[in-house]
């Protein structure tokens, strides 16, 4: 990205967690950032004040509905207003964007993103599940388009961080860090009756409620395993990880001399927020300080892949290869949504997840369209189990 002018910002997905964060960093660093999209599916009050104060060049309302109140507020003040999902493809291809931070939910961010890179727009990548679902495609797309995939995700972030200087050494191999969730130490007995609501409080990191439950079932981990895979150009016996329940340690590289490197902070979404959209720069920041004194344990345990089936499944997915991590991520958005409306029971989303893994068909090399057709598939067996 060059240096000489302000990095002009798309943020799809702004109203959630990552893209109110995201507006907070660029709020700090007027003189660096200029924010050119900003897009919400239904929030439309709070897009309408992040307009307001951030004056965009265009906004996006995901849902149809809310377009004429979202216009009514935005036209006097001269921000073209859009809505439907298919403007979210056409508003990333805008000529003054330099980078694109995808904070959409899950497989929404897919076609987007790809409409992103085909214009050479760089992406700070939010939205894990694109390189779930699609990860060699997209790749690919970015090595051909020459487009920078800069991480969002606070463990990948910390890998990218400890890369930067080393881009020419080898990696052996990569540690994620994982919280463990709220049931970290708990058996699948405690794990049958656990509610909505002990799901969704995590004990160190503030999300959205789909991460969230991800985050309690370790799918959340499953799903960095393969987005580290397509990132970093690992193989699976690569990416491992150690349950690290403080979540100080962001995650580390080992390299070949066996030297390994770590990237530590509070956990904060704004740090790996502004290392994507400002890189290589590192801007001045008065976030709360890590205190070595606050935490005189620092400590690591292997995660329980019994009891935490979705770690395993999604390595089992990745070792599959082909389209079963986009099977493995639709069925797990079908089955988390349907825990958060309670019409499943905790255990019972890993099952849709293996029961579809074993259903689906299963194709070696992929087009975009088999990805489509994959998702829409899968989404309709998860769908019929969540119901039998
Ligand atoms: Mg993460």
């Amino acid at each position: 990205m060059e240096q000489t002018h302000k990095r002009h910002v798309a943020i799809l997905g702004s109203t959630g967690s990552i893209g109110t964060q995201a507006l907070d960093v660029i709020s700090r660093h007027p003189d660096q950032f200029e924010v050119e999209v900003l897009t919400a599916e239904n929030s439309a009050d709070l897009l309408i004040e992040q307009a307001a104060k951030f004056k965009p060049n265009a906004v996006v309302i995901g849902n149809d509905d809310l377009y004429d109140k979202v216009f009514a507020a935005l036209d006097p003040l001269d921000i073209k207003v859009y809505s439907g999902t298919q403007s979210l493809c056409s508003v990333v291809m805008m000529d003054k964007i330099d980078v694109v931070l995808t904070a959409l939910m899950g497989y929404a961010g897919l076609q987007p993103t790809i409409s992103a890179i085909s214009a050479g727009k760089h992406i700070a990548l939010a939205n894990k599940e694109t390189l779930v679902v699609a990860g060699e495609l997209i790749t690919a797309q970015a090595k051909e388009k020459g487009v920078n995939i800069y991480p969002v995700d606070s463990e990948h972030s910390a890998i990218f961080q400890c890369l930067v200087g080393e881009f020419h050494n080898p990696i052996e191999k990569i540690v994620l860090t994982a919280s463990g969730g709220p049931f970290r130490g708990k058996d699948r007995a405690y794990l049958q009756t656990v509610t909505k609501a002990q799901a969704l409080k995590h004990p160190n990191w503030d999300m959205g409620a789909k991460i969230t439950i991800d985050s309690a079932s370790m799918m959340n981990k499953g799903l960095e395993v393969i987005e580290a895979k397509w990132l970093f150009g690992l193989s699976a016996d690569q990416v491992d990880v150690v349950v690290h329940p403080q979540s100080i340690v962001h995650s580390m590289v080992q390299f070949e001399d066996g030297s390994i490197k770590a990237q530590l902070g509070l956990p904060d979404m704004r740090i790996p927020i502004q290392f994507a959209i400002g890189y290589p720069n590192r801007l001045k920041a008065n976030y709360p300080r890590f205190n070595f004194a606050d935490y005189p344990a620092l400590t690591f345990e292997k995660p329980d892949l019994d009891t935490f089936a979705n770690l395993q499944l999604a390595y089992d997915a990745l070792d599959k290869a082909g389209n079963s991590p986009c099977v493995l991520n639709a069925a797990n958005e079908i089955a988390v949504a349907a825990f958060l409306k309670d019409q499943v029971g905790f255990l019972k989303m890993s099952e849709i997840v293996k029961n579809c893994l074993d259903k689906i068909a299963y194709i070696s090399n992929p087009t975009l369209e088999d990805y489509v057709e994959t998702d829409k598939e899968t989404r309709i067996v998860a769908q019929e189990l969540i119901v039998s």
